[in-house]
């Protein structure tokens, strides 16, 4: 039996809320990650720190900003514009009806120029 031992895990948190995960373009939800390391005694754990780690998308698990989370479709009125033809689409749109580009994706030009 070993006298003492540290243990690391991961420790997470949804976030609350949808958000809209710029990464698989999604509506979806995201968790806050600790990294926890504990320091244990007879497999009693005498003391523990937490390191955060960041902010992750729950559906394609790419690490996102705080400022990712802020780009959450709260309010209704959030929208996206095509760069392709301009329109205008609710993030819940995953990309444009007109010319199936995705939001900040811009469609290739025509190889013939
Ligand atoms: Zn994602
Ligand atoms: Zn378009």
């Amino acid at each position: 039996m070993r006298l003492f031992s540290w243990g690391e895990y991961d420790k997470k948190r949804p976030v609350g809320g949808k958000i809209f995960c710029k990464h698989c373009y999604s509506s979806t939800t995201a968790s806050v990650i600790w990294r926890v390391k504990e320091f244990s005694i007879f497999a009693i754990p005498i003391s523990n720190s937490e390191e955060l780690i960041g902010n992750e998308c729950d559906s394609c698990k790419q690490p996102l900003k705080d400022e990712d989370l802020s780009y959450l479709p709260n309010t209704a009125e959030s929208k996206w514009k095509c760069e392709n033809c301009g329109r205008t689409w609710p993030l819940t749109h995953v990309r444009c009806t007109i010319c199936k580009t995705r939001p900040g994706q811009r469609v290739n030009p025509d190889s013939s120029t």
